[in-house]
């Protein structure tokens, strides 16, 4: 039975996606998806399971708590459940139905708990029929992350995405709708973070990784690229690797997918490329289109590298490029790689580094305004040894990056009307002029950039 085998893998693929629920106290909006309730009950410690009209004869389990409530009268209690599922419910409730969960969700939770919703969305531009309602995923984030608690005079309570991805196990998709599961998080927030964002994801949207910003990128680096070298050093690092048919490998920062789409196709590997940035991944979907590189290749999330969790022991390499220096916390997010890898397991990591000497006040105001967090080479070698990895390899490549820069100028310096064509004169300006910068930032030895390469024993 075709379709009893897909609804199993389903539930087998949506189990992989849920926090961590021993301990813990969980809640279920049942509606019509009773046959998670047993499932969940299985993982936590509480169930509370919500339903809209008293059952006739409400099954017994030990485990489980049923509350009978309409959902816009329910109140579960300030900060007393970790966890809150639902499956196909927000399709059925009208926006200010859905944003009013969203606000009392965040107050029901307890820090460092999660939401995870899935519904169908809006893949075309189709109208809505019935009582169903499709949204665009874009809809979604912006109910959820606009939906804030106050918490003290200076912070409060917001959520922060872990995860957003289409079902996997859904490929007989149809044009009009698309699964897509989300996993939010209650997290404290104040006003100093994010550099005035409301989350890193915002910040990383709006400024360096606008939709405008990534194509202007892309036309120095080259189709399909956002790192240095483009497809150039792809070829170079990949060749590191010794990939084989049918192994898995993430990518951490995929960007718009070009390092994923080269070794999907040359070496036929299974590639998940996670990323923080919805625009790149809206683009990398497009890209994806064109070089012809389907799920069953290269599937693609929307997630915080530092939060999302994989199953232990489960890729054969973990692959980087110029992503880390967003990310403050390295040796977390190492012993995070460690983790998911088989033992024998491979890192690839290329990084924006900096020298270990003091740095000039120039290059401290633009680590500062970007948000990067710098390490030299050898302190980054040093952190994946202290994640447990072995045979670590840190080498210093800041000659090859210096000769890769004046390449990519003059290669720019050559298509310039091409390239305002396509932009304009301020795109243009704003490309060559920081690249010089960045050049300049390099000679004065301030700037480094590092290859890392590593084993799980
Ligand atoms: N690796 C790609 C893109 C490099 S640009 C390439 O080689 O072309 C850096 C990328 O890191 C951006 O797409 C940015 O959104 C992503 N990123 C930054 N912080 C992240 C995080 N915490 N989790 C996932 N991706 C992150």
């Amino acid at each position: 039975m075709p379709h009893e085998h897909s609804s199993c893998e389903k539930k087998l693929e949506i189990l992989s996606y849920l926090p961590e629920l021993t301990g813990k106290t969980a809640v279920h909006f049942i509606g019509n998806d009773k046959c998670f309730t047993k499932e969940l009950a299985k993982l936590a410690s509480k169930l509370i399971a919500v339903v809209n009209d008293s059952p006739a004869e409400p099954e017994k389990e030990n485990s489980i708590e049923f509350i009978t409530s309409e959902l816009n009268k329910l109140d579960l209690g300030v900060e007393s459940v970790d966890f809150i599922y639902c499956n196909s419910l927000l399709t059925n409730l009208d926006d200010n139905e859905v944003q009013d969960l969203f606000r009392k969700s965040i107050q029901w939770l307890k820090i460092g708990g999660a939401v995870f919703f899935k519904e169908s969305c809006r893949q075309s531009e189709t109208e809505n029929t019935g009582s169903e309602k499709l949204r665009d995923a874009e809809v979604y984030e912006a109910f959820y992350s606009s939906v804030t608690a106050q918490c003290d005079s200076d912070s409060f309570y917001g959520f922060d995405l872990i995860l957003s991805k289409s079902i996997d196990s859904c490929s007989e998709k149809n044009n009009d709708s698309n699964e897509m599961i989300w996993l939010i998080e209650k997290v404290k927030k104040d006003n100093s973070q994010n550099h005035g964002f409301k989350s890193f994801k915002e910040f990383l949207d709006n400024q360096q990784y606008s939709s405008r910003g990534i194509l202007l990128y892309e036309k120095i680096f080259g189709r399909t690229f956002v790192s240095t070298g483009g497809i150039e050093t792809t070829k170079e690092f990949v060749a590191l690797l010794d990939l084989q048919k049918g192994q898995k490998v993430l990518d951490v920062g995929g960007g718009i997918g070009g390092g994923a789409f080269y070794m999907a196709k040359t070496f036929g590997v299974k590639v998940t490329s996670v990323d923080l940035s919805s625009n790149m991944t809206q683009i990398g979907l497009a890209r994806a289109k064109e070089v012809g590189c389907g799920s069953d290749e290269v599937v693609f999330e929307i997630a915080d590298a530092t939060k999302r969790e994989y199953p232990a022991a489960s890729y054969d390499v973990v692959y980087s490029r110029d992503v880390i220096l967003h990310i403050p916390d390295k040796l977390s997010l190492f012993k995070k790689f460690f983790k998911f890898l088989k033992p024998g397991g491979k890192v690839l990591i290329s990084d924006y580094c900096c020298s270990p000497d003091e740095h000039s006040e120039k290059f401290k105001t633009y680590v500062k305004q970007r948000g990067y967090n710098l390490l030299s080479p050898a302190a980054y070698g040093k952190v994946l040894e202290e994640a447990g990895f072995v045979n670590v390899r840190a080498e210093d490549r800041t000659q090859q990056f210096a000769d890769i820069l004046k390449v990519e100028i003059a290669r720019t310096e050559s298509i310039k009307d091409e390239f305002i064509a396509e932009f304009n004169e301020d795109g243009y300006k704003y490309i060559v002029d920081g690249w010089k910068e960045k050049l300049g930032r390099v000679e004065l030895g301030d700037q480094r950039w590092g290859l890392f390469y590593a084993e799980k024993p």
